[in-house]
């Protein structure tokens, strides 16, 4: 089917034979979406199903909503792949559309296993189902789905917190479970209901109290631990919790500081939450018990909160966020709400300046040890828990980054970590105070175990499974290991699809930026001189990237291979 492209070969335009080249391989990127912050109220992951089989059945309707551009079978430049293989898609749809019938109608086992397997196959170069341009055009058409799923979440009063097309997380808004339950049951019953996403299935599995998300591989929260949903305790008992800490950039911290990080990030989720709960809880006591006072302390109410603003304004901490949350519950007009606020304003300031006062002193005693085995220290290979820079510096810059993602608090969070870098002598805006994901990140598309058809990205730096050595399925039910060849293979080929477009890349003109159109040509037109479109560093970084993949999971070829690449230069 490539192999009856017709490329027109009078333009050249920018990146055309990087372009034209990347066809060999199906390597598609998939859409992901993160939306950092602290999300206080209940929030819910839900996972996708079967998004390429409704993507297939319902191309037609998206290319007329998107007025025949995804599949443009009357193209006639002849360049645009969807309507070279636009008979192949109709006859793969036909295919569907009976499994579908069939599995429907007289529940027929295979009909439904070509349908549980589609997308897999589709992917997978060594099926006879996959064709790469059948792949990008459907993989187009998952990704208008796609869109359009979250735009009707959107519309349907939820708000996105992280999304690809395995998993979307958002957040109900509602601060109950058992609201937030009923929301959700609401919310994808709604989803349903539209035609255009009449075969995807989107699967509840597990509810947060409080999340706080910075990326996929970075999130802390309050996990949902009830298993089922029990309607008689539910109210009385406190709910059952797990506070889960998964952050891949404490990887990066030295040992010693880790759980200090872990500790205060856990209960920056944990202490406003339990005060929540204790809260309303207070307030559905005080509804039965005390209610004909209430009326009575609206106004002196009103009096304190007014005197308490001015107060928590002087305050460091997190006061501004109580305040806010008190608002909401309209219980200011108790002492013991009062004195909590006064104490956890300051908690966070003053627990962080002892916490970086001890690491100061830790790491002043060891200095001396420090220096004498900095020899041993240079020779050693970097991995992740090597640290190059001031400890205390390090742990400020991240825990401030994390509590930083609250919108409410921000200004307290910086004001906070201003105070912290002058312990370490560090200027506000000085560019080693600056914050950056320590971590590169290399993702592997489309990862789909072959026992229970789950579908994920890897990201092989920075999940934590697969640091451990573990190549399995990560379904909790599944736990099938991942073919080890096949991924290496898959590497192997992006490498040299890599090294490929790194040696067919463009050449740009330093002076005006126009690509290098003529094949003898010395100077550009304009009278600049050329340059590679890719800078070698850049390349050799990419390449490190995948040395460093090879050398951790045992990949000897793979190894090689990369290494050779990294020789040659
Ligand atoms: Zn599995
Ligand atoms: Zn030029």
């Amino acid at each position: 089917m490539i192999a009856s492209f017709q490329y027109p070969k009078s333009t050249v335009s920018e990146g055309f034979l990087a372009y034209s080249f990347s066809w060999e391989f199906t390597q598609v990127d998939n859409p992901s979406l993160t939306y950092p912050g602290a999300y206080r109220r209940v929030t819910v992951e839900l996972k996708i199903h079967h998004l390429a089989v409704n993507a297939l059945l319902k191309s037609s309707q998206i290319d007329e909503i998107e007025g025949g551009i995804t599949l443009d079978h009357d193209n006639d430049s002849g360049f645009d792949e969807a309507s070279s293989c636009a008979p192949a898609f109709r006859v793969l749809k036909q295919l569907i559309q009976r499994c579908i019938a069939d599995a429907v109608a007289s529940g027929n086992i295979f009909a439904d296993a070509v349908l549980q397997h589609l997308y897999r196959w589709i992917c997978s170069p060594a099926s006879k189902l996959h064709d790469p341009a059948i792949h990008r055009v459907l993989h187009k058409v998952m990704k208008k789905i796609f869109a359009l799923l979250l735009s009707e979440l959107r519309k349907l009063g939820a708000t996105i917190v992280f999304a690809n097309f395995f998993k979307i997380i958002i957040d109900t808004g509602k601060l109950d479970l058992s609201a937030a339950r009923a929301y959700c049951d609401c919310l994808l019953k709604a989803v349903q209901a539209r035609d255009l996403f009449e075969w995807i299935e989107l699967e509840p599995l597990q509810f947060w109290h409080s999340l706080l998300f910075m990326d996929q591989y970075n999130y802390g929260g309050i996990l949902d631990k009830a298993e089922v949903q029990s309607s008689s305790d539910d109210t009385i008992n406190e709910p059952q919790v797990d506070i889960i800490s998964s952050w891949n950039i404490a990887e990066y911290l030295p040992k010693e500081t880790q759980d200090h990080f872990i500790l205060v990030v856990s209960e920056f989720l944990y202490i406003p939450w339990k005060y929540l709960l204790e809260q309303t809880a207070l307030r559905t006591t005080g509804r039965d018990g005390t209610s004909c006072t209430q009326s009575i302390t609206v106004a002196a109410a009103e009096n304190l909160e007014s005197c308490i603003t001015e107060y928590l304004k002087d305050q460091v901490g997190i006061g501004h966020y109580f305040k806010s949350y008190s608002n909401l519950l309209g219980c200011f007009h108790c002492s013991n709400c009062f004195l909590l606020l006064w104490q956890i304003s300051k908690y966070f300031t003053e627990k962080l300046l002892r916490i970086v006062n001890d690491i100061l002193q830790h790491f002043k005693r060891n200095r001396t040890d420090t220096i004498n085995a900095a020899t041993n220290e240079s020779s050693r290979p970097s991995g992740p828990n090597v640290h190059t820079s001031d400890p205390a510096l390090e742990f400020i810059k991240h825990v401030c980054a994390v509590l930083a993602l609250d919108q409410d608090v921000q200004h307290d969070i910086l004001r906070m970590r201003k105070n912290l870098l002058k312990l370490v002598r560090v200027k506000e805006f000085a560019p080693e105070a600056q914050f950056h994901d320590p971590c590169p990140s290399f993702t592997l598309p489309n990862v789909i175990c072959s026992y229970c058809n789950d579908c994920r990205d890897l990201d092989l730096c920075r999940d934590s499974a697969l640091l451990e050595h573990e190549w399995r399925c990560a379904v909790p039910q599944c736990g099938q290991p991942y073919p080890r060849e096949q991924m290496e293979n898959g590497l192997l080929q992006i490498v040299r699809q890599r090294e490929k477009l790194y040696h067919l890349q463009d050449l740009v003109c330093v002076r005006c930026r126009g690509i290098k159109a003529d094949h003898l040509a010395e100077q550009c037109g304009c009278g600049g001189s050329f340059r590679c479109k890719e800078d070698s560093s850049e390349f050799q970084s990419r390449m490190q990237l995948f040395l460093k993949v090879a050398a951790g999971q045992k990949f000897q070829f793979l190894h090689d291979c990369v290494s050779w690449i990294l020789e040659v230069r």
